[in-house]
């Protein structure tokens, strides 16, 4: 890690999986001898490029664009790209870490990558938008393809901007190669279920844990922070579930709704008005309490919580706020974002009895389903609603039956983050050791 100065949470993530090792390398001394921790924490190639683009004042502006492509022993680098202010190069390696061992964990034959870029969409025409993104891809299309690296979505990339994307590639390459980008339209070679997928396979995650202890969602008080992609549509699937959602969030502040979010009226601030989240609490009234600055696990303080849905961004969820959920009675904390839990609240959790739902387990749904997006567009096929979230269900089953089957084997049954991380990474060094030094 000293080759890797100033990548804190790069350190963290590759912290946080080998920490879990322990009993696999000692049943299994090769992984040692044949060097695949030192392999598997170095990307296999990594891309840092100019993205200039002109605004609309017609100045010209300069981001710093990047695409880490970490690890393809299972198939085509596969995930996201960020479009955010914080975004360095050590955000690029933690998500792209990450996404190894979460897409091994879906099963299917996909590798890990991640990208993204400085730039910070919000408050930009879509004009602005447009350019930077015909920008971004005019360099990145050169290292992508359907066999090669397909990115997707993540904080601050949704359908607009993969539209944009999708159609500089086209052009570039002049190939309609649908399975180069997943997210699409549906109109354009998207699958049905794709925007729903990480919120509803993190749901399908979280009932399957609740239920391994008599437990479920029906009547279960939940907290959910964010109000993006992935928590917008963690909430439509509690509620389906019988169960209520109280607080939400957006990098302004938070929302406790005690008799529950209106779930069309969040969507149409945050998705259709691209508004703040303090819009839902001066519409929807008195009952609702927003505080601006604060994170939703303390606007909720004292309230009585069942379940907690991290779904915002990074160590959003510190070692305070996990004492306040574990004192407000919690059960269950499952990850929709990628690392939000700190490792000291982890440790809270844990040692408080609480099951926890790591990431890469968790919110697999996303990357699982862009992989059946992609089986789609290979076999120039659509899939109905219903047929695709029944394979999303499946897949989120079987993510729950590894880890807790892996936990079980290496004498730490309960323990999603041991099995999550074992059974990612056996996947992965095994792939690996069968291609050769590579
Ligand atoms: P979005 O951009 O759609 O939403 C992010 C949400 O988090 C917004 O509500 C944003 O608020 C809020 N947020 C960002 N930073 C903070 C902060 N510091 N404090 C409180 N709220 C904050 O992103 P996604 O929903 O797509 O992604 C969310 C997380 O899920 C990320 O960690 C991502 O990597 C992960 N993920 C996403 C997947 C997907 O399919 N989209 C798949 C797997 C993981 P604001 O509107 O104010 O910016």
């Amino acid at each position: 890690l000293a080759r890797n100065p100033g990548e804190g949470e790069f350190h963290q993530a590759v912290h946080e999986v080998f920490d879990s090792l322990d009993r696999v390398l000692a049943k299994n001394p090769h992984y040692v001898s044949e060097s695949v921790l030192e392999r598997i924490c170095e990307p296999e190639r990594q891309i840092i490029f100019r993205v200039p683009w002109v605004d609309d004042a017609g100045r010209v502006q300069i981001n710093r664009g990047f695409r880490v492509q970490f690890n393809s022993a299972l198939g085509p680098y596969k995930g996201g790209l960020r479009f955010h202010p914080s975004v360095l190069l050590g955000t690029v390696k933690f998500l792209g870490f990450e996404q190894i061992f979460k897409n091994a964990l879906t099963g299917m034959p996909i590798g890990g990558g991640k990208g993204g870029s400085d730039f910070d969409p919000k408050g930009k025409s879509d004009a602005e938008i447009m350019r930077f993104c015909q920008s971004f891809m005019t360099e990145a299309y050169r290292h992508l393809g359907e066999y090669t690296d397909v990115p997707a979505g993540d904080i601050g990339v949704g359908r607009r901007e993969i539209g944009y994307l999708f159609g500089q590639y086209k052009r570039i390459v002049n190939r309609y190669e649908s399975g180069v980008l997943t997210g699409k339209g549906i109109t354009w070679g998207g699958s049905l279920v794709r925007t729903e997928a990480t919120g509803y396979g993190l749901v399908f995650f979280t009932q399957r844990m609740l239920e391994q202890s008599g437990r479920s969602l029906d009547g279960a008080r939940v907290l959910v922070s964010g109000s993006g992609n992935v928590a917008l549509y963690a909430m439509e699937k509690v509620h389906a579930l019988g169960g209520t959602v109280v607080g939400a969030s957006d990098s302004g502040g938070a929302i406790y709704d005690p008799n529950g979010i209106d779930i069309d009226l969040l969507r149409d601030v945050k998705e259709v008005r691209r508004e703040r989240i303090s819009a839902y609490a001066s519409e929807k009234g008195m009952d609702v309490e927003y505080r601006e600055g604060a994170n939703v696990w303390q606007v909720a303080d004292g309230a009585s919580i069942d379940v907690a849905l991290p779904c915002a961004t990074q160590n959003e969820l510190g070692e305070d706020d996990a004492r306040l959920l574990v004192a407000s009675g919690v059960r269950a904390v499952a990850e929709g974002a990628n690392m939000p839990t700190t490792p000291a609240a982890v440790r809270v959790f844990r040692e408080a009895g609480v099951l926890f739902g790591p990431g890469k387990a968790a919110n697999a749904g996303g990357v699982a389903t862009s992989a059946l997006e992609m089986q789609q567009n290979a076999s120039r096929d659509s899939w109905s609603f219903e047929h695709t979230e029944e394979r999303l269900s499946d897949i989120m089953d079987g993510i729950h039956a590894r880890c807790a089957e892996t936990a079980d084997e290496y004498g730490a049954p309960g323990d999603y983050v041991i099995g999550a991380n074992i059974a990612g990474f056996t996947r992965v060094a095994d792939a690996m050791l069968a291609l050769g030094v590579i």
